[in-house]
């Protein structure tokens, strides 16, 4: 079958086998290119010649998507889909996919092609040296614009800086993890999360492939601006105190200047020949800089507020919709493990 159109009518006959290798990809408005995905992704684990499994979960999706993953599901059973009820984003929908995956070694890949699936059978061999953790380094990204490229380079690098975790730079979420790591990983029931991160947090041995990034199949990226600025809070949030700490050293900071200040003051209305310029402005200057940065600092306190209320309330981190090749589905809950045993 080397065909790229999906024919509906042919059933592929595979026996029933427990996957070894399963593939997981985060679906939204992914249509037009889930056909060619199955075919990338079947032709390189049909080669590397282990039981697999492809699940798709599909995010809230407001084209075809559902339709396109359903039919490959009756095409082929070693597709299985999940349907959230709404779009949870890209890292809760990865989880989904992590809380109901079967295999040994799980891959963790973008549904728009950008990781090309043929780096698979890299992270194969990693993996039975013996790695827990084969990640994807992003040697060169193609078709992306250089705002992108900055604002990513940017953002590893600054991570890396603030944050108690080694998180290496230019890796995305393309990756291959172990059971035991995909184990920990559902104990770890947090709402904000940066998948990355926490993989880094696990430990265990982690080697990195390089790769290089392609132009997307089709469709356009999802990733707005805000989107991003979000997903980074989360990273800092999540994974350092540093900003929180940051309020502490511009008071000792403000209140040490502010000591100098007072001391030349006096020490000038005493002995200085002028009088120590004290006006308005400067009053009005100084306050309103202060305020700034209270306010700054209050921000910041209540950005690890609202994600502590979040994670309080314990609600399912989603919920699954509709599902294909799955008798019983998992909403993972806050509070149990994530539907572990
Ligand atoms: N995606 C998702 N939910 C979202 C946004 C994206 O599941 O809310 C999926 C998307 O379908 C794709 C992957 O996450 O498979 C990466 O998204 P995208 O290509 O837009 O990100 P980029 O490659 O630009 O970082
Ligand atoms: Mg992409």
């Amino acid at each position: 079958m080397n065909n790229n159109n999906i024919e509906p009518e042919i059933k592929l006959e595979i026996k029933e086998e427990k996957p070894v290798l399963s593939i997981i990809a985060p679906v939204h408005n992914e249509e037009a290119g889930l056909a060619q995905l199955y075919q990338r992704v079947k032709q390189v684990l049909d080669g590397i010649g282990e039981p697999w499994e492809l699940v798709l979960v599909n995010d809230g999706s407001r084209d075809r998507s559902e339709e396109v993953i359903a039919k490959l599901h009756r095409q082929d059973p070693r597709v299985k889909g999940l349907s959230l009820s709404r779009n949870f984003g890209f890292q809760v929908a990865v989880t989904a996919g992590l809380n109901h995956v079967l295999g040994q070694a799980v891959i963790l890949i973008d549904a728009d092609l950008q990781d090309p699936p043929e780096v698979i059978v890299q992270m194969v061999e990693k993996w039975r040296e013996g790695y827990d953790v084969v990640y994807g380094v992003r040697a060169s990204r193609e078709g992306e614009t250089w705002f992108k490229k900055a604002t990513a380079s940017l953002f590893y690098r600054l991570i890396r800086q603030i944050t108690s975790v080694n998180i290496p730079v230019d890796t995305g979420d393309f990756r291959l993890m172990d059971r035991r790591v995909v184990d920990a990983i559902r104990q770890m029931p947090e709402r904000h999360r940066f998948l990355r991160g926490m993989v880094s947090w696990v430990g265990f041995k982690q080697v990195g492939v390089t790769y290089s990034r392609q132009p997307r199949f089709a469709g356009q990226s999802k990733f707005t601006l805000a989107k991003m600025v979000r997903f980074a809070m989360d990273a800092v949030t999540g994974f350092s105190y540093f900003p929180l700490q940051l309020a502490s050293w511009l008071g000792f900071g403000i209140a040490a200047l502010s000591g100098l200040s007072i001391i030349g003051v006096v020490f000038l209305r005493l002995f200085g020949k002028t009088r120590p310029l004290l006006g308005q402005a400067t009053t009005l200057v100084s306050v309103l800089f202060l305020g700034g940065i209270q306010l700054i600092c209050l921000g910041i306190v209540g950005e690890y507020l609202g994600r502590i209320y979040d994670e309080v309330k314990g609600r399912p981190l989603y919920l699954v919709k509709q599902a294909w090749g799955y008798e019983k589905v998992d909403n993972a809950t806050a509070n149990s493990t994530s539907g572990k045993e």
